[in-house]
């Protein structure tokens, strides 16, 4: 019995927000007509939080909830909501009030033109500008270039995905912000709307500057994985190639100028240099080769599909 959507909300110490939240997202679901359920995460809360649910999900069957024995991070708590999401279309929110439920009807129109993924954009964002908007604005920038999805905002968690997206997608480490790049391999048409932003009124948010050298990180592993995970020799060879070319030409140089000027070799820093570059290339070129070896065992062992069929005609 599949239902229209899922609101999946992660909370972490979140005591006093839920309770003004909860009857905020319920009273615009029951206003449009679908059939819905909102799974709550609770991350590991250490105060009244997962009481304060229980009650809710106690009153109202269409609240269902996820408890973490620890506290997982964000992504491991939206990911949880995820998989148990029985929605044909999963809507994950912050639930520190800051996203705001009256945005919901606005993707899911957006969607009814077409689109797999809706991603919100806080355009008017309500955070400190020095550890929070300007980070975040200039990362904003950086992945939009290197993923070419663009959207101007990845790291709003109010974002509308077909449900059917999400299953293809594992997630790691703090990876949620890059789902509509991660999808960007199977095609996804992704829309971009603008959301309503509100400062957080209670408690504290769960992150820092810190959060900006992860995002980074996270981007070479997001960008490698989109364009070489097939392909590892393609990116590491290359570079060793070029190590090697390099090495080539220091020793021409090195040798020609044993030979005109008659200096020794083992004095000679060209040459020198040309070994290190020598060794460097032969090394990059193994690990792309490794590389290769590891797709291998990833996508065999777990039958990955290195593509995805978007329609079959004729076939039986
Ligand atoms: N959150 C969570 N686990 C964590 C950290 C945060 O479930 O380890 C939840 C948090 O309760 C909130 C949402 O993720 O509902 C966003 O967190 P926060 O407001 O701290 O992030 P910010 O808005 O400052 O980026
Ligand atoms: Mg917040």
């Amino acid at each position: 019995m599949d239902i229209d959507l899922s609101v999946v909300i992660p909370v972490y110490n979140e005591e006093t927000n839920i309770k003004i939240l909860i009857p905020q997202v319920k009273s615009v679901l029951d206003k449009i007509k679908k059939t819905y359920e909102i799974i709550l995460v609770d991350d590991g809360s250490s105060d009244g939080t997962f009481k304060t649910l229980k009650k809710l999900a106690e009153q109202d069957p269409n609240i269902k909830l996820i408890r973490f024995r620890r506290n997982f991070g964000q992504t491991a708590a939206l990911s949880a909501g995820f998989d148990l999401a029985r929605g044909k279309v999963v809507i994950p929110m912050d639930g520190d009030l800051q996203n705001d439920p009256e945005d919901i009807p606005r993707l899911l129109e957006k969607m009814e033109e077409g689109y797999d993924v809706v991603s919100g954009w806080r355009e008017n964002r309500k955070d400190r500008f020095l550890t929070r908007k300007l980070p975040s604005y200039l990362a904003n920038k950086l992945i939009s270039i290197t993923t070419r999805v663009h959207l101007h905002d990845y790291g709003c968690t109010l974002k509308a995905y077909k449900k059917e997206i999400l299953d293809g997608i594992q997630l790691y480490g703090e990876m949620h912000r890059f789902i509509p790049a991660l999808a960007s391999w199977m095609g996804v048409r992704v829309a971009e709307i603008k959301v309503n932003h509100r400062p957080r009124e209670h408690g504290n948010s769960k992150y820092g500057l810190s959060r900006t050298i992860k995002v980074l990180l996270d981007l070479i592993n997001v960008k490698f994985l989109l364009s070489y995970s097939t392909k590892p020799l393609h990116l590491f060879g290359s570079i060793g190639l070029f190590f090697m070319v390099c090495s080539l030409f220091l020793l021409i140089v090195s040798l020609s100028f044993k030979f005109t000027y008659h200096t020794l070799l083992s004095n000679n820093s060209t040459f020198l240099l040309s070994i290190i570059f020598f060794l460097v290339g032969i090394i990059l070129i193994c690990m792309g080769l490794l590389g290769e070896i590891m797709v291998r065992m990833y996508y065999e062992s777990q039958h990955k599909p290195i593509y995805v069929i978007a329609e079959k005609v004729n076939f039986e």
